[in-house]
């Protein structure tokens, strides 16, 4: 009897939300997709982008309820694949971007199964895009770094060098610690008065952009009620940000 021929997969980069912001190149991946294994927050939009007999499956994650491991994640792509399917590893933003692409990657290369990775694009481009936020700028930012501000671990994080004059410091996971987040970098030197944005739900229905300084940044994230997904922005170019939904404007103007 003949072997089943092996499959491979394809991490997928879903974007920021807006089913739009897709790649034609994700696009054309999930029409061929026998298996699709996606992230929560996907718009059904692009999940319809796959076959009618094309397998879903679900493997969201919440904080602190993880539904399936990260191994059980590589364990079932290598299985899929086995199975001779093209299985399409479909992630929100970009794969590479704390997607943790990089372990899926090495769990189908350990398994010896054929991998690709489509890039997406991440969500504090998206979100960035939509509120005229521009995260590098001429006159205000050179730089520009992502870091992950989740609680857990966050004293061990040496972000020295990445926030202030002419640096553009974008907080995936942070909301939660964004208190935390505000005094550790105001400890590390950085002025209370730094402008800071927060987007929250960047591209999707319901998206806000606030402005506010590094000071009251804890303080807008709980008044709003700011909710995941969201990013922090902090720098000058936090001030630029034009969004119709500016929210927060302290006594001292961030635009003088
Ligand atoms: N790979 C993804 C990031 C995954 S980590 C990417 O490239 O965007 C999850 C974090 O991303 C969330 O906690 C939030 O900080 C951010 N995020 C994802 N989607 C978002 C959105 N639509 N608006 C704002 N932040 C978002």
């Amino acid at each position: 009897m003949k072997e089943p021929d092996i499959g491979r997969v394809i991490l997928v980069g879903a974007g920021p939300g807006a089913p739009d912001l897709l790649t034609l190149r994700a696009a054309r991946a999930l029409a061929a997709a026998d298996v699709v294994v996606h992230d929560g927050l996907i718009d059904p939009a692009v999940l319809d982008l796959a076959p009618p007999h094309a397998r879903r499956i679900s493997v969201a994650k919440q904080r602190a309820r993880h539904t399936l491991s990260q191994d059980k994640i590589g364990d079932l792509l290598v299985t899929e694949a086995r199975a001779g399917n093209l299985v399409v590893r479909l992630k929100g933003g970009d794969p590479f971007v704390f997607g943790r692409g990089g372990e899926e990657v090495a769990a189908c290369r350990a398994a010896d199964i054929a991998v690709e990775v489509i890039p997406g694009v991440s969500s504090a481009l998206g979100a960035a895009a939509e509120a005229l936020l521009p995260l590098t700028h001429r006159d205000h930012a050179s730089s520009v770094s992502f870091v992950a501000g989740q609680c857990k671990g966050l004293s061990d994080q040496n972000w020295a060098g990445l926030a202030g004059k002419g640096r553009t410091l974008v907080i995936y996971m942070g909301v939660s610690a964004a208190d935390a987040i505000a005094e550790k970098l105001i400890a590390d030197g950085l002025s209370p008065d730094t402008p800071c944005a927060i987007l929250e739900r960047g591209t999707l229905p319901g998206s806000r952009a606030l402005r506010t300084l590094l000071a009251d940044l804890g303080g807008a994230v709980v008044r709003e009620k700011i909710a995941s997904p969201a990013l922090l922005v902090v720098g000058d170019v936090a001030a630029l940000g034009t969004a119709d939904n500016v929210l927060i404007r302290l006594t001292q103007s961030i635009d003088a």
